[in-house]
């Protein structure tokens, strides 16, 4: 029978293959007691299956390629030390011992006991630990009762092409999942904008989250298909729903192809205007992604992705040595490295101790307010960028700013650093450009006061529509409400970009709203000439510079941007797109 799962479809694109569940939730244990003369029996079973887990997450850790990020590397690696941990091998041992019970049991008490622990923990880094802990038993449980672990590397074949239906992803299971070849993912939670929606667009990956899909909706090994762009899961098609979305994918292939000749051409509208376009990225393999489809350089480079899934803080020096290796890949492309934007929905694993735990933490201490309270960390981000500055064209981005006392507090720290590294005789950039982000609505409406001060801004609209609508970004519950056509979502970027104008300082994009091809004649005839994209969504907008007349843009857009009404603004982006 035929059924449709809906969700958001947060990347693009068509995948047909064969449903491979991944673990959902807790696995399900029991109570055996055992008797006393087979307890050394299942003591050793249990420390099979410790050996067998570590020999999975080496495999893991081999099958991964060299130029994967050190965070995906680093959060393997976290994994295989706690397999070395007394708390979790020799306890459950003695667990086994004392309460004769089966080694699942075993595990499972021990795994209680110190959840409770890191529940109690002020600590908030030490408590995401807690998510660790749960990986390690519930891979030492799957073992145990003979299920495998789906990510692992003896299940690449089935892994290969399959369309993968998982609870949640993290972001490092996204790009471990890219690596064994999946065709797709679907996932019962998560919004369009979490991280891992970000890295889905960036792989190229067909994704839907957010779809509510109960364990009993799919199977493993049935067909389906995923349509990223209407976020949509079909089972039990025909034959004729099969040959259409063969033939869509094949015209979508086709289409790539076909934009890959816009690739070494300049970003400029049939009337002449330049604009600049230019590439996101998470990870490393990211920079080679932007170079193959032919960005400008890197408008965001989201330093944040070092400081994920592992448990020590990158020094300066490490910092810089990626900056460095992004600035090689590069070859001469102008690079923009932003500041730590740590906390929220940006878990790290290395985030500094603070006082206590936000109680709504996308409102509380992330991004430039984390970095100002802890020097600690945000010090050698600056020295590594500023070192970075002195071996090519690199830009700083602050994200977040909000106030003018904050932005001054930034300033005159990296005045202080530039003092420091030019005591110590490290080379730096003395003028290299000094960024912020307008992603905070209080920020947007006193755009000039950054633009004053600032050598560029760039309008994060994630955040901007987060903070205006007043929607968590994460929350499927209110993905519904999120619209970059909202007309306060639209009045505050024209803000920006009519700053920018006044105090001569140029404006970018870098939210997603800038990659997705409807809202680029609607930005272009805002004003905007900088954007910045996920590189898979490159080509798309080039496209559709090429094909636009600014003035004939201008009086629609000016039409929208006098108009409140949703429907009417609905009508006239129709209109707009097909000028
Ligand atoms: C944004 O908020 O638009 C942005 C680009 O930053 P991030 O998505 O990393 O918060
Ligand atoms: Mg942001």
């Amino acid at each position: 029978m035929s059924a449709t799962i809906s969700g958001i479809g947060i990347s693009h694109g068509i995948a047909i293959g064969k449903v491979h569940r991944l673990e959902w939730g807790e696995v399900e244990v029991r109570e055996t007691s055992i008797p006393e003369e087979s307890v050394e029996d299942e003591i050793a079973r249990f420390r099979h299956a410790v050996g067998t887990a570590r020999q999975q997450l080496k495999a893991i850790r081999n099958s991964i390629p060299e130029n994967t990020a050190a965070d995906i590397i680093d959060f393997i690696d976290t994994h295989l030390l706690m397999l070395e941990d007394t708390l979790l091998t020799a306890a459950p041992v003695e667990l086994i011992r004392a309460r004769r019970c089966n080694a699942e049991w075993a595990l499972k008490s021990q795994r209680d006991a110190l959840a409770q622990v890191f529940d109690e923990m002020d600590d908030p880094y030490l408590r995401t630990r807690k998510d660790d802990v749960d990986h390690i038993v519930t891979r030492l449980q799957r073992i145990l009762l003979g299920e495998n672990a789906h990510t692992d590397p003896q299940n690449d074949d089935q892994l290969r092409g399959a369309v993968v239906v998982a609870h949640d992803l993290t972001p490092a299971e996204t790009v471990l999942l890219h690596h064994q070849g999946i065709a797709g993912f679907v996932t019962e939670s998560g919004g369009p904008l979490s991280h891992t929606a970000i890295l889905a667009r960036s792989l190229g990956l067909p994704a839907i989250v957010g779809t509510h899909v109960t364990p009993q909706q799919v199977h493993d090994g049935d067909a389906v298909i995923l349509d990223g762009a209407r976020g949509v899961l079909l089972t039990g098609f025909d034959d004729t729903t099969l040959e259409e979305y063969r033939h869509r994918q094949h015209q979508q292939q086709t289409r790539r192809s076909e934009l890959q000749r816009l690739k070494d051409k300049p970003a400029v509208t049939l009337d002449g205007t330049r604009i600049h376009l230019l590439a996101n990225v998470e990870l490393h393999e990211d920079v080679l992604a932007a170079r193959s489809a032919g960005a400008e350089g890197i408008g965001l480079y989201r330093s944040e992705c070092l400081f994920m899934n592992r448990s020590d803080i990158p020094g300066e020096d490490e910092q810089l040595q990626q900056y460095l290796s992004a600035i090689e890949a590069l070859k001469g492309l102008p690079i923009t490295i932003r500041t730590l934007d740590l906390g929220s929905d940006k878990e790290c694993g290395a985030e500094p101790p603070s006082e206590h735990l936000s109680p709504n933490p996308a409102l509380g201490l992330r991004a430039i307010r984390l970095c100002l309270k802890h020097a600690d960390l945000f010090r050698p981000q600056l020295r590594a960028i500023l070192r970075a500055s002195g071996k090519g064209p690199v830009s700083m981005m602050i994200p977040m700013l909000s106030s003018a006392q904050e932005l001054s507090e930034v300033l005159m720290l990296i005045d202080e650093v530039k003092d420091e590294l030019h005591r110590e005789h490290l080379a730096f950039d003395r003028n290299m450009p000094i960024g912020g982000m307008i992603e905070v609505p209080a920020a947007a409406l006193s755009a000039g006061l950054f633009a004053r001060k600032l050598d560029f801004l760039s309008i994060g609209t994630n955040d901007l529509i987060q903070y205006t609508l007043a929607i968590d970004r994460i929350d499927d519950e209110v993905t519904y409400l999120y619209d970059p056509l909202h007309p306060a979502v639209l009045r505050l970027i024209k803000m920006v970009i009519d700053a920018g104008r006044q105090y001569d300082v140029p404006v970018s994009m870098c939210g997603e709203m800038a990659g997705d091809p409807r809202y680029s004649r609607l930005l272009l005839g805002m004003g905007l000439s900088d954007f910045s994209v996920p590189p898979t969504a490159l080509l798309e907008v080039k496209n559709v510079i090429h094909k636009s007349r600014m003035t004939q843009l201008t009086p629609v857009v000016n039409d929208i941007l006098h108009n409140d009404d949703p429907a009417k603004i609905s009508q006239l982006l129709v209109k707009l797109n097909e000028i």
